[in-house]
């Protein structure tokens, strides 16, 4: 049994329109690189090094990653110490699920490096417990994609119930994170207590159209369906040119286009490859008119679990 190893945990688009905290997928890139070692102690060290990583804790309690192995060691009883160096890809405050992964990568090699007590899905409890140091809540959004793989949708949180949506196989996913950061608490603390029942009836019917459209592989039926009647229209106001940026996406052949997660970050869907590059190409364009850089992530949805690295 190795005494070290070296994880890659993906980002994650959480809400996805009309899933607003009830879906979300898994990207390719950025994505955490978290080195993993047994020590001879029974305490947990973090280091890091990366983007934005300044006003990031690394008391293991408040650090994502550190509670979530808490969570773990807890869990099935074991008072072995582990050294964990966070090579931060994602930045924090970005709403691509940076406290996410640094929480599934750590969960995923401790389990690793303990021999797999634990099934992958029996891990997602223990990296909610870590993201919960972040978020302030029990959200599965961002962690059950960067730890599962794929579009998932999460149908209950009592009991929890997280179901992988099938994925067309023509669809791709064009991701652009500007140079500017949204605490998740602020733009949460934007929404309405309550929602009018009729937004409420029409989100619904737009996600099932959501799902029987992954199903079914109907880009038409994505496309109508991909609306949010809750979130975006408050928190756009926080992503300066967003409805332009939006706009030029859809121009440009994206079947659909939102926030990702609580923002700045967009997302976007196609069926191409070459239409997901000139999406990207279009965002990039109108978020510097903004007077913002920004990086473009491009993808499929990726079906994969975290990656153990040589
Ligand atoms: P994101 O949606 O990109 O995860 P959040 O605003 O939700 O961004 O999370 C960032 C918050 O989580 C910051 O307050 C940050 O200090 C805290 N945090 C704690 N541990 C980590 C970690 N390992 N990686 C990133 N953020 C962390």
């Amino acid at each position: 049994m190795s005494n070290s190893i070296k994880i890659k945990a993906s980002g994650s688009v959480a809400n996805v329109s009309c899933g607003f905290d009830c879906l979300g997928y898994s990207l390719d890139s950025p994505a955490d690189i978290l080195e993993i070692t047994k020590n001879n102690s029974s305490k947990i060290n973090i280091s890091m090094t990366g983007l934005g990583i300044e006003n990031i804790p690394l008391i293991p309690k408040k650090n994502t990653a550190g509670k979530a192995i808490i969570s773990l060691l807890s869990k099935l009883n074991i008072n072995q110490g582990f050294n964990v160096k966070i090579e931060k890809g994602i930045p924090p405050g970005s709403g691509i699920g940076s406290s996410a992964s640094s929480a599934v990568g750590a969960v995923y090699g401790v389990n690793q490096l303990l021999d797999n007590p634990l099934t992958s899905r029996e891990l997602l409890v223990h990296s909610m417990a870590g993201e919960a140091v972040a978020s302030g809540g029990f959200h599965a959004d961002n962690v059950a994609p960067s730890l599962l793989g794929g579009m998932i949708l999460i149908r209950s949180y009592k009991p929890l119930d997280i179901i992988q949506i099938p994925i067309p196989e023509k669809l791709w996913s064009t991701v652009i994170l500007p140079n500017y950061t949204i605490n998740t608490k602020d733009a949460r603390k934007m929404l309405p207590d309550q929602v009018a029942l009729k937004s409420a009836v029409n989100q619904t019917g737009n996600l099932a159209g959501f799902i029987l459209g992954f199903v079914n592989s109907d880009f038409n039926l994505i496309s109508r369906s991909m609306k949010d009647l809750f979130a975006e229209p408050v928190r756009q106001t926080l992503i300066p040119g967003f409805k332009r940026i939006k706009n030029s996406a859809l121009e440009n052949g994206a079947i659909g286009c939102g926030i990702s997660g609580s923002g700045p970050s967009i997302f976007a869907f196609s069926n191409e490859k070459e239409i997901a590059n000139k999406i990207g190409i279009g965002m990039k364009n109108a978020f510097s008119k903004e007077g913002l850089s920004s990086k473009v992530y491009i993808s499929k949805i990726n079906q994969n679990e975290p990656r153990i690295l040589d």
